[in-house]
């Protein structure tokens, strides 16, 4: 068992690591704990829009610039997968699948995944046509016809980096009006190369020779329509990763959990912040504010 450590900061995309920075220049030994790479869901954006300063910066540049300052922190960034907390009242018990951390206070980044069609062939044809990652995969469909699904900043953002590598690409929406930002509605309007397609639903994704032949959309007429695409690209939204911390009665009937003011939950020593938590808006602007807001307030409250 490693109990060396301050705080456990568990998941490293923005949020995680920012408050990690954060714990570690007021003087604390974080230890960062992730299953997968640093970074999280920004590794899948083409461009980073809307935060100030970075006007032309794709996802994984900036995650990689955060994950460097980490390391030149000396921050313990551990490889690991999280089974559980247990909450000892003074001492937090992390069970990880390669072992166990024992900290006074925890800050949970755990952000969100992607949600999906639920449609046959979406899983097994998830790296033969079907997509969740433009800035991953959209090479390979240089000069291709393609559909994106969505209707919020992600399909639209993504239809923006495709525009520019795909011949085409069918923007497919379930209603007639976007959450996307207008500012991302108006580039994507005056593509040529975007059509726009409304009031829509993809009901079949269809394979040929194991791989993405084309798709069927149905609109409200139940008019059906095939489109011959050889791309898919998912943008529907998110889940968040919080399936872990059920026992721990932190979180709302949509499983995001719920903080007070201050970034903690009602668990003392506890926190939350980024993506993982029930808030008006997700971005990254926000994920950076509440990150170090609550490395600051955990510090204020457990170590000073
Ligand atoms: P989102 O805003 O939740 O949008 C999801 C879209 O997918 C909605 O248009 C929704 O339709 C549609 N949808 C949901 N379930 C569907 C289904 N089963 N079938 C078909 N369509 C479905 O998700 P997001 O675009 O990933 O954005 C998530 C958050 O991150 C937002 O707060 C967003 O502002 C933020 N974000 C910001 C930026 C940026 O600032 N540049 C970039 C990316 C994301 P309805 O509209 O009908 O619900």
């Amino acid at each position: 068992m490693e109990n060396n450590y301050d705080v456990a900061v568990i998941g490293s995309g923005i949020a995680g690591m920012t408050s990690a920075l954060y714990l570690k220049r007021f003087g604390l030994n974080p230890v960062i704990i992730e299953k997968s790479v640093p970074g999280g869901q920004i590794n899948r954006s083409a461009l980073v829009e809307n935060y100030p300063g970075l006007s032309n910066i794709d996802g994984p540049t900036l995650a990689a610039n955060i994950f460097s300052q980490i390391m030149e922190l000396g921050i313990t960034y551990k490889n690991a997968r999280v089974k559980k907390i247990i909450d000892n009242k003074n001492i937090k018990k992390i069970i990880l699948d390669n072992g166990e951390v024992d900290v006074k206070a925890v800050i949970i980044a755990t952000g969100r995944h992607t949600k999906e069609l639920g449609l046959e062939n979406e899983k097994t044809l998830t790296g033969r046509g079907v997509s969740w990652c433009a800035i991953c995969d959209g090479y390979f469909f240089k000069n291709h016809e393609v559909a994106v699904v969505g209707g919020g900043d992600s399909a639209f953002e993504e239809t923006l980096f495709l525009s520019k590598i795909c011949k085409k690409i069918y923007l497919i929406h379930r209603r007639d009006t976007y959450k996307a930002s207008l500012n991302l509605q108006n580039k994507i309007r005056n593509l040529e190369n975007v059509e726009l397609i409304t009031n829509s639903n993809i009901i079949e994704i269809n394979e040929k020779d194991n791989k993405l032949s084309n798709i069927v959309i149905e609109n409200l007429d139940k008019k059906r329509t095939t489109l011959e695409v050889s791309g898919l690209f998912i943008y529907i939204g998110s889940v968040p990763d919080t399936q872990i911390f059920k026992e721990l009665n932190i979180l709302d009937e949509k499983g995001y959990i719920i903080v007070d003011k201050n970034y903690e939950t009602s668990i003392r020593g506890i926190y939350a912040c980024g993506d993982v938590i029930e808030k008006d808006l997700y971005q990254l602007t926000t994920a950076v504010g509440e990150a170090s807001q609550a490395a600051y307030n955990l510090k204020k409250s457990y170590f000073s």
